[in-house]
């Protein structure tokens, strides 16, 4: 029921929504801002809203640049008039009412959304390096609100990130939760230290969990804490057996701390990672760049 819910809302609806934008006759300027609006709620709540790598980044970006190319087609043949025609019989007037509702809903989530890949101090982040560098990598949830990242709502985990690793054809996985692990993406891939410092804290002997089912009792599982230019930065849920460094050890950015995989709660394999400095968490930066859902990195 999930999968059918995420495909209608990132695959369906938008692309339903922007296949009858392109058949649609446009009766005046206002009823175009109207349509325009309308679908591209749909399409921006996909892409902004979406966690589009259950069901292709790929695919969201052709549904995004397709709204784009009809949106100009339309403008280029706009009729000249502006008053708004609500249509002649019910079934017309209807659709205005119900495109007017959807789009009320739709808009302002969507820029709610969109609110969250801003920070309200820039010199709080800590700037780090990608830890993973063996492929196209997605982030799952990551943002400054609640509704493009779940770890905002708690005080502990405020920044925090999930981040997963996109197939050939732009998903992290084929199906929902299979149990072999080996077929998420991300699974096994190296993991690197994201700066320069020391590592503070070496946590392991934890199983790899079978998804969807999660461990109890440690959140974090296998798990390295790194001090980076004054925080501590943790990197959780690694595979069992692979962390390959031990506390105190110094490290240099790009250095082999060890493997993601599924251990602690955690319903796939993933990487997340968190910053605190003086016990609160703080914004990351990869490169310079605050990450948020949907975000690509390589
Ligand atoms: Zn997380």
């Amino acid at each position: 029921m999930t999968f059918f819910l995420l495909l209608l809302n990132q695959v369906i609806l938008p692309l339903t929504f922007t296949v009858l934008f392109h058949h649609s006759e446009v009766k005046s300027r206002s009823n175009f801002i109207l349509q325009f609006l309308f679908t591209g709620s749909f399409v921006l709540f996909a892409l902004v809203i979406g966690s589009q790598s259950w069901t292709s980044i790929f695919l969201g970006y052709i549904i995004g640049i397709t709204f784009l190319v009809v949106s100009i087609k339309k403008i280029q043949e706009l009729p000249k008039t502006w008053s708004f025609k609500l249509g002649d019989n019910w079934k017309q007037i209807s659709s205005v009412i119900v495109q007017i509702l959807l789009t009320v809903l739709f808009l302002p989530l969507s820029i709610y959304g969109i609110s969250g890949y801003f920070i309200e101090d820039d010199n709080s982040a800590v700037n780090l390096t990608y830890p993973l560098q063996d492929g196209l990598y997605i982030v799952g949830h990551g943002g400054s609100n609640p509704i493009i990242n779940y770890h905002n709502v708690s005080e502990s985990q405020t920044y925090a990130l999930d981040i997963l690793k996109l197939n050939f054809i732009g998903i992290r996985t084929w199906g929902m939760y299979p149990k072999q692990l080996e077929r998420y993406a991300i699974y096994e891939d190296n993991l690197y230290s994201p700066c320069d410092g020391t590592v503070l804290k070496v946590d392991k002997g934890y199983q790899d969990m079978i998804p969807p089912q999660r461990g109890d009792g440690h959140p974090a599982g296998n798990h390295v804490i790194i001090e980076c230019r004054n925080a501590e930065v943790t990197l959780a849920h690694m595979k069992e057996n692979s962390i390959v460094v031990d506390s105190l050890d110094a490290v240099k950015v790009g250095d082999l701390l060890g493997k993601v995989g599924n251990s602690g709660n955690t319903s796939e394999p993933h990487l997340h990672i968190h910053a605190e400095k003086e016990g609160k968490v703080i914004p990351i930066k990869f490169n310079g760049r605050f990450l948020v859902r949907n975000s690509l990195f390589w």
